[in-house]
């Protein structure tokens, strides 16, 4: 799913956005060509508590790298890609499922939670808006970012998202 960085994104699950203006960050695709560079330290350790305690609009199944390598091929010739996944905290979780929400003002940013491995991994530099936006952003368990989720009607208890997503608590396979 490809959207140019700063363009309009529509919700797909959440009912009600107050008003909000959504714009797509990190929407990447290999068919389009993206910015890369160095980025503060602080803001990919605030996106990860993000990608990790602030997922939204959750779907079935999960996404997976087009820039990483393949790990090899199956006998039909489709690649085999390991499941994007990053240690947080001493665990192991997935961030292939899902997106983040970043409000900044009359503007909310909708990322997804693979973003921090685009940033960490594949060098991706996204706009200075939106890195600027994360670091003023409050940790997606704080209360001034809560009273902001409670302010749309999300359809989702991401706390329990949040526990399906540790890998180790339900050792999932690293290949499919
Ligand atoms: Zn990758």
């Amino acid at each position: 799913m490809y959207y140019a960085d700063m363009s309009e994104y529509r919700l797909q699950l959440t009912s009600d956005d107050e008003g909000l203006s959504f714009l797509a960050i990190g929407w990447l695709d290999e068919a389009y060509p993206f910015t890369t560079g160095p980025t503060p330290v602080e803001f990919q350790e605030r996106l990860l508590e993000h990608c990790i305690r602030g997922v939204h609009e959750p779907t079935l199944g999960f996404h997976t790298c087009q820039f990483c390598e393949p790990q090899g091929f199956t006998s039909d010739g489709r690649s085999i890609i390991t499941k994007t996944w990053v240690h947080y905290k001493g665990k192991r979780f997935f961030i292939d499922n899902g997106e983040i929400w970043i409000p900044d003002g009359n503007i909310t940013y909708s990322a997804p939670v693979m973003i921090y491995h685009y940033v960490t991994v594949h060098h991706y530099r996204p706009p200075e808006v939106f890195i600027n936006a994360v670091l003023r952003c409050p940790l997606p368990y704080e209360e001034e970012y809560l009273a902001f989720v409670r302010s749309l009607k999300e359809p989702f208890n991401t706390d329990l998202f949040d526990f399906y997503r540790d890998s180790e608590t339900h050792n999932y396979s690293e290949l499919y």
